[in-house]
């Protein structure tokens, strides 16, 4: 399959330092968004080390990827966990991780944290993640109701990360894939707008760099109060 990618991360309006990473391999079908926190430039580190180290551990043989994928996300937790532990200027740095890699038809999807995958098939936009926040247990728990979720102060407590502990559980799912968009988005996205308008924005611009920029001048437009990165992906 080949793909059409479009790919662009931006500061926003009020952070200072972008702590946002991605990577596109459009030609092994491997795609990668980061998001990371931490004082000073430890967030930037750790999203920056999360995707060099996956991408490390992938440069093998293509039909291997989705077999080593999960491998490749708990030797990058190993990797940053350790950085950290050594240099005090790092301590308690940490990241999200979301994974797209498509081969032979099937789109696998491995994450960890709040940063998302969308695919847009002919139902409408769905994610295709489920964030590991503690908002998104308290829904599943039925303690608030999604609709309070959008806009709860505690929105952006992730309850799994990259490089905090030593010990990751990464979560893995394998859709059948037939060239459909793929999203990969930081939640700098999906805090400042809805699904809906994300889906609006993918529909009205077809060409995947025209749609990514477009989703970012939105982000921005509405406050623009986090990073933002986004990877678009269409197959053909
Ligand atoms: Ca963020």
């Amino acid at each position: 399959m080949v793909f059409k990618v479009g790919a662009k991360t931006d500061k926003g309006l009020i952070r200072e330092n972008n702590e946002d990473a991605f990577y596109v391999d459009a030609k092994k079908g491997i795609f990668i968004v980061a998001d990371g926190m931490g004082g000073h430039s430890a967030g930037e580190v750790a999203s920056q080390m999360a995707v060099e180290e996956i991408k490390k551990y992938l440069n093998t043989e293509e039909n291997k990827f989705s077999q080593i994928l999960k491998q490749a996300i708990i030797e990058a937790n190993k990797a940053i966990y350790e950085k950290a532990e050594e240099d005090p200027n790092l301590e308690g740095m940490g990241t999200t991780i979301v994974v797209a890699i498509v081969n032979n038809k099937n789109l696998h999807i491995a994450h960890v944290g709040d940063s998302r995958a969308y695919i847009l098939t002919k139902e409408g936009l769905k994610q295709i993640t489920e964030d590991h926040s503690l908002i998104n247990e308290w829904v599943k728990e039925g303690k608030i109701t999604l609709d309070d979720a959008r806009f709860h102060p505690m929105r952006n407590v992730i309850t799994r990360a990259l490089g905090v502990e030593k010990e990751v559980e990464v979560e893995i799912n394998t859709i059948p894939y037939q060239g459909e968009p793929i999203l990969l988005c930081t939640d700098g996205l999906t805090d400042m707008l809805e699904d809906k308008e994300i889906e609006e924005i993918i529909k009205n611009n077809p060409d995947p760099e025209q749609a990514c920029e477009a989703l970012i001048k939105e982000a921005n437009e509405k406050g623009g109060k986090d990073n933002v990165t986004v990877i678009l992906i269409k197959g053909e």
